[in-house]
């Protein structure tokens, strides 16, 4: 077996491997991307790990699966990271010559999530070689497209693959998430009838209809304020985020787009919310035959709630332990959702800061990292039928 790289090797290596989302604004020249990722990964893990898999979610992007057996009749846990980080734009720093300064090491990709990733990669190796067997059975997993679509971890979670618990590999400051709230997000075009101003009982006025629809979202939210006042999270919200129509001032406008932002709690679910904004654009076009509308959801991410009698929830307690660290919920979204809606338990966990991600000069504090190896080392020698 080889010889367990360093930390700092091992997330030197990650990060000097651009994996940029495909979608961001601007490639990069040297851009390799999540493939590229995934073949490191199996380099190094292809000595240790009992079985490796890579699956293509679309061609060219897949995620790693790679599992170390544990003993018979032992649960099985899951270690999760995606592969891919934003884009460059911006960046004040070389994004991927892993530069070590002062502990820190910089590079685009260094605190989301590729120093969380490096933790549990390095504690799985180790615990490899140092007992042979582990105690449990654990999966390593690099998902593609987490930054932009979650289309890694939604095929994954949508493979049927399942386990008793799945960590999130994100900078969570050690401490343990387990809660956020979930985005859809929605275009609605109104249609209505063009006609001169001076005569708008020719026309189908789509501005106007859209105002009594944001009218609506507003009653909507306070609802909601009433309704979940007390919760953790804080309530559920909708926003008109862009709005686009009409093109003469004096011209009754027949279309206007919106696009509409919706942050969900994962008990809500996306059906409630969908029927609340089918029944404002209902709302809104009554009494005028001349409009019409369209509502597409365009994006879904769900939301998270790592329920407290599964046996994801006893890592998470065994892990809050351990880091001294405790619970914690977020404003951003992750892939936990994901595993969570398809009903396999999970929580987000990692070194590094949330603040420092997606910055211009994105860096990871080398100690913090080396701290969650530590501590997921003890959590794979802790868990045991
Ligand atoms: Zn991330």
């Amino acid at each position: 077996m080889k010889e367990v790289p360093t930390i700092e090797e091992l997330l030197a290596r990650l990060v000097r491997c651009p994996s940029v989302n495909p979608g961001a604004k601007e490639i990069t020249e040297d851009y390799e991307g999540e493939a590229a990722m995934v073949d490191l990964l199996r380099e190094l893990l292809e000595a240790s790990a009992d079985h490796v898999e890579v699956v293509e979610v679309v061609p060219g992007r897949p995620n790693l699966i790679a599992r170390f057996d544990g003993a018979a009749g032992s649960p099985c846990y899951a270690l999760e990271a995606h592969t891919d980080t934003v884009g460059i734009e911006g960046m004040t720093i070389v994004p991927f010559a892993a530069a070590v300064r002062d502990g820190r090491l910089y590079g685009r990709g260094a605190c989301d999530t590729k120093g969380p990733m490096a933790a549990m990669l390095h504690a799985l190796l180790r615990a490899k070689q140092e007992w042979g067997t582990l105690p449990a059975t654990w999966y390593f997993i690099a998902s593609c497209d987490e930054e932009l679509g979650g289309s890694g971890a939604r095929a994954l979670a949508q493979s049927g693959f399942s386990c008793d618990g799945i960590i999130v590999a994100e900078p969570t400051e050690l401490k343990v998430l387990i809660a956020h709230k979930g985005v859809v997000r929605f275009q609605l075009i109104i249609n209505g009838k063009a006609a001169h101003s001076a005569y708008p009982d020719r026309g189908s006025h789509s501005i106007h209809a859209a105002g009594s629809f944001i009218q609506g979202v507003e009653k909507l939210n306070a609802s909601y304020r009433e309704q979940w006042s007390d919760h953790l999270l804080g309530p559920p919200s909708v926003s008109v985020g862009t709005i686009r129509g009409g093109d003469h001032v004096n011209r009754i406008p027949d279309r206007v787009e919106m696009e509409i932002d919706c942050r969900i709690l994962a008990e809500q679910g996306a059906d409630d919310l969908v029927e609340a904004l089918l029944e404002l654009a209902d709302e809104a076009t009554a009494g005028d035959a001349g409009l019409s509308y369209t509502l597409n959801a365009t994006q879904k991410y769900p939301g998270l709630a790592t329920s407290s009698d599964s046996a994801a929830y006893g890592l998470a307690d065994s892990l809050a332990e351990l880091a001294g660290h405790g619970y914690d919920h977020a404003s951003y979204t992750t892939n936990a959702g994901f595993y969570c809606e398809a009903g396999i338990p999970a929580f987000v966990w990692g070194p590094g800061s949330i603040r420092q991600a997606h910055t211009a000069d994105e860096w990871v504090d080398l100690r913090e990292v080396e701290q969650a190896s530590e501590l997921l080392f003890q959590l794979i020698g802790a868990t045991h039928a």
